[in-house]
């Protein structure tokens, strides 16, 4: 039906100017509905019986949700010399009958209505997901004049993660009243605006205390030292403000000091990786990004997990070592807040990729700047103050849910690991 003129000779660039649009805004057409039991060969039917009208096909819709279809055709009025309007509709309505489905055909003109201004995911994490807090969640959204035009389930494990596409409210707005509802109800609300930054996201940095994995490093390392007490103590006296990071470093790493080197090695071995750490790196790096880690921990720590995850950058302080003992010192710049800000953006340059495009996973005040830089700052199971100044919060305690927020499926994950699996010996 087109007119072809438009194709520009082979080797040629086609012009910039936008084909005329099908239909015409006002020109007449079908939405055409059938819903019921899935089985192979509806949609073929549908087209089949449709294809004697010679309708075009503007929009196609369909879910399958536990074996129930949902089929919407949006199609131009028949084709002169097919038949009538009446034809159409009785013929499709016949066609459904013999099969048991249900039909509806509605007339109206021109194609959907253009989605609003101010276009946002909204994916919600809930475990269980509860209809409470799915009511208070989209309540919010039309609450900030947005309209949820898709909504469709990107996990059921090891959370039930849904995504809303939403349109008509400004993403940051819709972002700050929807974080009061999600932590009325306790369910993770992630707005990530709509767009093509969100595909060209290629860069993650997480931090790795309490966040990559499950432990503090420092207090591994204290075990064997046998000062786990006054490390705490330290920590404590940081946290009340007493000391800032580089001076609670210094502190504790000097408890540390005369440990034989040979403790290195057990703490490796102790680290417990956060739960889906492993699927997160090994996805994001399938989906082409680079993945470092941050950490105000140690190069003896960071240097295994980067070797053992496949990483692309590693960062953090280094122990002294000195005729095989800790000297209770570190060496080479400190990576504190500041530095860790400074890292991302360091990784960002190295990679190529510019610093609206990279995601920041943290969970303490030392993660502010790196989740603030970050394109999008996400809030691991983090205290209220990082939570609260980060783009998303995650607060399960699984990792790899940040994939959600990104937009990948679990399905996708599993059919990439199974495709590996036949790809790996
Ligand atoms: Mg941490």
């Amino acid at each position: 039906m087109n007119d072809a003129s438009h194709l520009a000779p082979a080797g040629h660039l086609a012009p910039e100017e936008p084909v005329a649009a099908v239909p015409a805004a006002d020109a007449p057409t079908l939405l055409v509905k059938i819903f019921g039991k899935d089985r192979p060969g509806i949609t073929a039917g549908l087209f089949d019986t449709l294809a004697a009208y010679g309708v075009d096909v503007v929009d196609i819709e369909q879910v399958v949700t536990r074996g129930r279809m949902m089929l919407c055709a949006l199609v131009t009025l028949p084709a002169p010399g097919t038949g009538t309007e009446g034809d159409l509709r009785a013929t499709v309505h016949s066609w459904a009958d013999s099969l048991g489905m249900d039909t509806e055909i509605i007339s109206g003109v021109g194609d959907n209505r253009p989605r609003g201004e101010g276009r946002s995911h909204v994916t919600v994490l809930g475990r269980p997901l509860t209809a409470q807090s799915t009511a208070a969640i989209t309540a919010v959204i039309t609450g900030a004049g947005g309209n949820i035009d898709r909504i469709f389930r990107l996990a059921k494990y090891p959370v039930t993660a849904v995504e809303f596409a939403v349109s008509g409210a400004e993403p940051v707005a819709l972002r700050s009243a929807l974080a009061v509802a999600a932590a009325a109800r306790g369910v993770d609300v992630a707005v990530v605006p709509a767009g093509l930054q969100r595909r060209a996201q290629r860069l993650v940095v997480m931090d790795v205390d309490s966040t990559v994995i499950q432990d503090e490093v420092i207090e591994l390392f204290a075990a064997h030292a046998g000062c786990e007490a006054e490390v705490a103590e330290v920590t404590a006296a940081a946290m009340r403000g007493e000391l800032d990071f580089e001076q609670s470093l210094h502190a504790r790493v000097a408890l540390l000091a005369g440990l034989d080197v040979s403790v290195v090695d057990k703490v490796r071995a102790e680290v417990r990786l956060t739960p889906g750490a492993r699927t997160l790196v090994r996805t994001l790096k399938r989906l082409g990004y680079q993945v470092g880690v941050v950490s105000g921990g140690f190069t003896q720590v960071t240097d295994d997990l980067k070797e053992r995850l496949g990483l692309d950058f590693a960062a953090a302080n280094t122990l002294e070592v000195v005729d095989g003992r800790l000297t209770g010192r570190v060496t080479g710049p400190i990576v504190d807040r500041a530095g860790k800000a400074r890292l991302l953006r360091s990784f960002a340059r190295q990679a190529g990729v510019p610093l609206s495009q990279t995601v920041a996973v943290g969970d303490g005040a030392n993660d502010l700047d790196m989740l603030n830089a970050a394109g999008l700052g996400v809030a691991f199971n983090a205290k209220p103050v990082v939570r609260q100044a980060a783009d998303a919060a995650v607060n399960v305690p699984f990792l790899d849910t940040v994939l959600f927020l990104l937009g990948v499926t679990r399905e996708e994950i599993e059919a990439a690991d199974a495709m590996d699996g036949v790809r790996t010996p």
